[in-house]
């Protein structure tokens, strides 16, 4: 067994038991050892993965080129500093691992927000941290081949005890936004984030609601109520951001723009989707001149029947 899985393993107790029996002014080294802890378990994946190597070699941050004296280079690590999280999840992907799909954005974001702020309610928010990270710990050490209940055991009832807790409160704001008549699909909902203490624990203030128009938003951590028009921007961001970032990569429309009917930024448009989640109008159809599709891009409100070129030719044609 390594230094590194063995420093993973105490970082990660001394986090947990901070957490579970610290005052709030404890909750930052919680939050540090914690983190550090999880980031040495991945270290730790990638070393067992290249056994052979000098571990430096593999988890290292910096090289540099050093003639081999026969016309080459052999590349050297410089200094000390290891991969950071970005630097991970890519060598992840170089050495063929999965990387666990799990939130740990929240945790590296709460550990930073600590840092700067004071947090009105530390535990509370290091406890959904540490149980949203949770699934991680768990696939971690399953690539790692070890049973974590034999290394975490003082811990381990802390873990799933806030892992349980959270799952149960994150079923019902689920199931209470799932009953809602989205006009259009909806995705990774889980990931949603409250404007005031970033939980994750998002659902509808009246759980039953199953109508759009009237969907009124509560985070289950802080209480804080979200009003309709923020609702529907976090759900039109957290299920079509990815695809918004892929199209403009390719320099295609975005899948995300400004309604032409109510000027809100939560217009659907996929080419499957076209519709705005705010207003529910959809400007979708066929040009009646030459049967395009219409999409958002093509709309004109003064030729709500024609495609961007026909209504262009109808324009000129009225002006001769
Ligand atoms: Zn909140
Ligand atoms: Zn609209
Ligand atoms: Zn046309």
């Amino acid at each position: 067994m390594s230094g590194i899985f063995d420093n993973a393993i105490t970082s990660i107790a001394l986090g947990i038991e901070d957490f579970e029996t610290g005052p709030d002014a404890r909750m930052l080294s919680a939050a540090r050892n914690y983190y550090a802890g999880l980031l040495l378990l991945a270290k730790e994946c990638l070393i067992r993965a290249a056994p052979e190597a000098d571990p430096m070699e593999v988890i290292g941050a910096k090289f540099k080129p050093i003639p081999d004296g026969e016309g080459g280079v052999d590349l050297e690590v410089v200094g000390y500093t290891t991969v950071d999280l970005t630097q991970l999840k890519s060598r992840f992907k170089d050495f063929g691992l999965p990387w666990p799909d799990a939130d740990i954005n929240k945790l590296q974001r709460f550990r930073n927000d600590l840092e700067h702020y004071h947090l009105k309610e530390p535990v509370s928010a290091l406890g959904e941290a540490i149980a949203s990270s949770f699934p991680m710990v768990v696939d971690f050490f399953n690539l790692l081949g070890e049973d974590p209940h034999d290394h975490l055991a003082d811990v381990w009832d802390t873990l799933l005890a806030q892992r349980a807790a959270f799952e149960k409160v994150q079923k019902k704001c689920l199931a209470s936004l799932e009953i809602v008549d989205w006009p259009a699909v909806v995705t990774d909902l889980d990931r949603m984030e409250c404007p005031q203490c970033s939980s994750s624990l998002i659902g509808q203030a009246d759980p039953d609601n199953a109508d759009r128009e009237d969907v009124i938003g509560k985070c289950y951590q802080c209480g804080e109520e979200i009003p309709f028009e923020t609702m529907m921007q976090m759900v039109v961001n957290t299920s079509y951001e990815i695809s918004a970032y892929i199209m403009a990569k390719e320099g295609l429309n975005p899948a995300i723009t400004d309604c032409p009917e109510c000027w809100s930024s939560t217009y659907v448009e996929t080419g499957e989707a076209s519709v705005c989640f705010t207003c529910g109008e959809s400007v979708s159809g066929e040009c009646a001149r030459c049967s395009t599709d219409i999409t958002v891009f093509e709309y004109n409100p003064d030729y709500p029947d024609l495609c961007s070129y026909c209504a262009h030719m109808s324009e000129k044609i009225m002006r001769e």
